[in-house]
């Protein structure tokens, strides 16, 4: 209900403000904030979700522009059809500027896109036989009902355009596109493991957010009558970050707060009267705020201090200076390094953060099981395919080499069909190495792997685990920043067919697969006792919920082989109880299971069959009994470290 009267506020608001402000500058400034915030609803989706860095921005920006400018300039076009097609070629350069991201990661990733950036801009200025070069196109706003747009009409289409952009990029977020977007972003290894190839989904990212790009691009044209290439520069696609940043990465709100700031800050910068009455109010503001966080024993005085002076300094300064031009960028430099400082989480991560604290630690977790009924599911829906004969993976004289170091050294491992098999040796003798071989993670340097009679090797990870095979690795890789119900949603992805077009305008075929999907993801949950958690982040789960977790969202993936890597370890007594019983639930589902684990007790007691490694060479194989009085392994590894 407040949720509806907001938008129908924000709706009013929108519809309202050209008649309010009947300016035409103020109109303009009113439209490039709704422009850019389609921009960094795009951009957003890059830096925010899945984590990557971008400064190639301005220059798809500019491509939007252009796109549109060009079209109308040589052949004439309409907006209803130059918009679409900006869209088009921009998401096309948006495929491009994914192609280096795939490769580097980090600082390397920056630099190459600001080349990206660079180039895109020397091009649209060298390209003059198209884009007229320096001089720049003169372009007239969109024609409506035969006459061209007034500013306040051309405001309210760019109002029509960002509201689209914002539900369609909401509910893009919320899909399982979304959620593949944060997972390669938490855990790329992860991620991939689950089946969903991290190098689709990151050049998926790169295309969509090109081409919200491309849309405000376009419309920046319009809105400007006039454009040429010097405006695509570095500055403002690091002013686009900066928006990202300040807002507050993975929030539509902290998009626009960010327009709204890049938008604003010169202005505000170049009238001395109105820089002090933001000055004196962000002063009040921060000081009144520490006061109540202090009382409420949030943050410590000490912690508060430098915002504190920092912002009454700025506050009193602003009064003592006579004119401001001088001191623009200095401010702007000390008002970009406060917020970088105290607010990485942008100011709409700072606000959820203090009224959480305001609010106390109340637990969130909100029971959701009336959503999903009672009836038992078939959450587990792979019961393998017993019809197959001979072994379900045959590993055949694999190497596997380290440099020098034979990491896997001709090893022979047969898994029998429906069996829980043990993997165990001495630490560095390679067990999750040949997982890792196992999961497409590493190409064996010799040898071969069969699953279900086809070979693995020189598979992707993404694809052998849609072929059936799930795991959990040694170093939990959950999704930290995603909920225990969207980390199983991320197992589950395989299960949805639908497209982009589905996902934006929510046809029945995605409605009808997020609901199942988020059943099964419940029913999952529970499985492995975790359905009071769901809606928990996956990074404040106590360690051996984490573990259930992980284990949860590989039987998302409809297994025939589950590898679980020292699933017990670190776990309490109690812990390890509840995942023995869960292993055993696991294996009488028909799945078969290769077990590496430290705790002698939980593997003697379930594995059907246990192969030895040492120093990368199996020294061993057979039922526990026979292993636990083997001589050689007793030896190597059960004598003295038995635990
Ligand atoms: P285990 O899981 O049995 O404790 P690992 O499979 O992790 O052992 O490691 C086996 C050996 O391979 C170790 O000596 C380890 O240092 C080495 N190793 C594993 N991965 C790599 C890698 N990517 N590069 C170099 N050496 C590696
Ligand atoms: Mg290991």
């Amino acid at each position: 209900m407040t949720k509806l009267i907001g938008l129908l506020i924000a709706v009013a608001g929108l519809v309202a403000f050209p008649l309010v402000f009947d300016n035409p500058y103020y109109i303009h400034l009113g439209t490039t904030i709704l422009i850019y915030t389609i921009l960094l609803f795009g951009l957003d989706i890059v830096v925010g979700y899945t984590g990557q860095v971008s400064l190639g921005h301005a220059g798809l920006f500019g491509v939007g522009s252009y796109t549109a400018g060009v079209l109308m300039l040589k052949l004439g076009l309409p907006f209803y059809l130059t918009l679409p097609a900006a869209i088009i070629v921009t998401s096309f350069f948006g495929g491009l500027l994914a192609l280096p991201a795939l490769k580097v990661v980090g600082p390397y990733l920056a630099m190459v896109t600001l080349a990206f950036g660079t180039i895109l801009q020397i091009l649209i200025n060298e390209m003059d036989f198209l884009t007229e070069g320096p001089m720049g196109i003169t372009i007239k706003k969109p024609f409506i009902f035969g006459h061209e747009a007034t500013e306040q009409e051309y405001f309210w289409m760019v109002a029509l355009g960002m509201a689209i952009a914002l539900i369609v990029v909401h509910r893009i977020l919320k899909s399982q596109l979304g959620r593949a977007f944060e997972a390669l972003r938490d855990s790329p290894v992860a991620c991939d493991c689950m089946g969903v190839s991290v190098y689709r989904y990151k050049v998926y990212a790169f295309v969509i957010s090109a081409g919200f790009a491309g849309l405000a691009g376009a419309l920046y044209s319009y809105s400007e009558r006039y454009i040429s290439p010097n405006t695509y520069n570095n500055e403002l696609t690091v002013l686009f970050l900066l928006a990202i940043i300040m807002g507050g990465r993975k929030s539509r709100l902290g998009a626009i707060i960010g327009a709204v700031i890049i938008v604003m800050l010169p202005k505000l910068l170049d009238d001395i009267n109105l820089f002090r009455i933001v000055a004196l109010s962000l002063a009040v503001l921060v000081t009144l705020g520490s006061i109540l966080a202090v009382n409420r024993q949030i943050s410590t005085p000490k912690k508060l201090a430098i915002p504190v002076i920092g912002t009454i300094g700025l506050a009193l300064f602003s009064f003592w200076l006579n004119q401001i031009t001088d001191w623009r960028l200095s401010i702007f430099g000390v008002m970009i390094l406060l917020v970088v400082y105290y607010l990485q989480d942008g100011i709409v991560g700072f606000v959820r953060n203090f009224s959480g604290a305001l609010q106390g630690s109340k637990s969130r977790t909100i029971d959701v099981s009336h959503l999903y009924g009672n009836n038992p599911l078939d959450v587990i829906q792979n019961a393998a395919n017993h019809s197959g004969n001979g072994p379900i993976l045959d590993v055949k004289k694999v190497l596997m080499q380290f440099g020098g170091l034979k990491a896997i050294n001709n090893v022979d491992i047969r898994i029998a069909r429906g069996t829980i098999h043990g993997l165990i040796g001495p630490n560095g003798s390679g067990k999750s190495t040949m997982m890792n071989v196992l999961t497409g993670i590493y190409v064996p340097t010799d040898g071969e792997v069969l699953f279900e009679n086809n070979s693995v090797v020189g598979k992707t990870s993404s694809d052998i685990a849609l072929s059936g095979i799930a795991r959990t690795f040694q170093n939990v890789q959950l999704f930290g920043e995603m909920t225990a119900l969207e980390n199983i949603l991320v197992g589950l992805h395989h299960t949805f067919k639908s497209t982009l077009l589905d996902v934006s305008l929510h046809l029945p075929r995605y409605k009808k697969e997020e609901q199942f999907a988020r059943e099964r993801a419940f029913g999952l949950l529970k499985f492995v006792g975790l359905d009071s958690l769901a809606t928990e982040e996956a990074r404040n789960l106590p360690y051996g919920k984490q573990r259930m977790l992980e284990i949860a969202r590989a039987l998302a993936l409809d297994p025939n082989l589950l590898l679980l890597d020292e699933p017990a370890a670190g776990l309490t007594a109690p812990d390890i109880k509840e995942l023995l019983a869960v292993i055993r639930k696991i294996r009488d589902h028909g799945i078969t299971i290769i077990l590496i684990e430290h705790h002698m007790e939980v593997v003697m007691s379930v594995c059907d069959q246990i192969s030895v490694l040492d120093f990368g060479q199996k020294i061993a194989e057979g039922k526990p009994a026979e292993i636990q009085s083997n001589e050689k392994v007793i030896e190597a590894y059960l004598g003295g470290s038995a635990t």
